[in-house]
């Protein structure tokens, strides 16, 4: 089976990656979500059709023979990765032989509050979970999941989960117009993400055909949500096509902007005009700014 290992791919999030999909045959997932870029399918809580550990881990061998640049290997599915029957066997054989590359996976998140699955992913160096909502009115809607899975449950799997996982923990949320795209939604967000801790928040839209009849945000009304996550590292996931509007910001400015919210590179070179990079250089020269990278992503922060 060929297409289980695929890449690498340039993610401006992680950098070169090689991804291994779990469930190459057909999308096997507990959400249902309205955005998905897969066809709409009946959720499961199993994958029944899955490669083999053996198959899986084959090929990543060959492909990491031939493809030395790489910084991430990527456990991801035509669906939801951990539904993968054999998943701590895969996670063993893929330390076994990954050398000094990083091991990530992306998740939706739903089976983070099992006790067996958090102890397979505090074995990866990057878990990225998804949590487009908080409350179970708007989680219903949008992400549709499996019957049995609350979000309260989820959110409280991920704190515990942090409380036993010191490496890097991303999480992501997708915003969709009329559903979590509310100041409401955002703020009690904004308050279980403090509560979670990750160490970054990925906030991005609907940028390819999704699954049913729903849109994404404006970049605009993403950068204002995105501001509500006040105190947070949050990296916005801009559009390939978006020409932002470059503002100037005085030395004073720029530390109340991220004494509000750290900003990442790519925000600020989007945002920033000549003379506002010269006022963040000099912030940055005399120490009263910072970078710290985050899972493969620079931000300026005042701490
Ligand atoms: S969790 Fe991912 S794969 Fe599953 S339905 Fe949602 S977007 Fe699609």
């Amino acid at each position: 089976m060929s297409n289980i290992v695929f890449g690498p791919i340039t993610s401006r999030r992680f950098g070169q990656s090689l991804g291994i999909d779990l469930s190459p045959l057909s999308k096997q997932c507990n959400f249902d979500c309205l955005y998905c870029e897969l066809k709409g399918a009946k959720t499961v809580d199993k994958a029944k059709e899955a490669p083999s550990t053996q198959e899986i881990l084959e090929a990543l061998g060959e492909a990491l023979h031939k493809h030395q640049n790489i910084d991430v290997i990527t456990l991801t599915a035509n669906g939801e990765p951990t539904l993968y029957p054999e998943l701590g066997a895969l996670v063993e054989g893929i330390l076994k032989i990954k050398k000094e590359h990083k091991l990530l996976i992306l998740s939706n998140g739903a089976t983070i509050s099992d006790p067996a699955i958090q102890e397979i992913l505090s074995k990866l160096d990057i878990v990225k979970l998804s949590l487009d909502c908080v409350s179970p009115k708007c989680f219903k809607k949008l992400d549709r999941a499996h019957k049995g899975i609350e979000i309260a449950e989820i959110i409280e799997g991920m704190k515990r989960f942090r409380k036993r996982y010191s490496k890097e923990l991303v999480i992501e949320i997708l915003v969709v117009e009329g559903l979590n795209d509310t100041e409401e939604e955002f703020q009690a967000l904004s308050a279980v993400l403090h509560d979670i801790n990750p160490d970054r928040i990925d906030v991005g839209t609907i940028d390819r055909p999704p699954a049913y009849d729903v849109k994404g945000v404006s970049i605009e009304r993403l950068i204002e949500l995105a501001n509500l996550l006040q105190g947070l590292h949050v990296n916005i996931a801009y559009k390939k096509n978006y020409i932002p509007q470059k503002r100037h910001f005085s030395k004073e400015e720029i530390l109340e902007l991220l004494k509000r919210r750290p900003q990442s590179f790519e925000d600020i070179a989007l945002c920033f005009d000549e003379q506002s990079l010269e006022n963040l250089q000099h912030l940055v020269d005399e120490n009263v700014l910072h970078v710290k990278h985050i899972a493969g992503v620079d931000f300026y922060t005042t701490h």
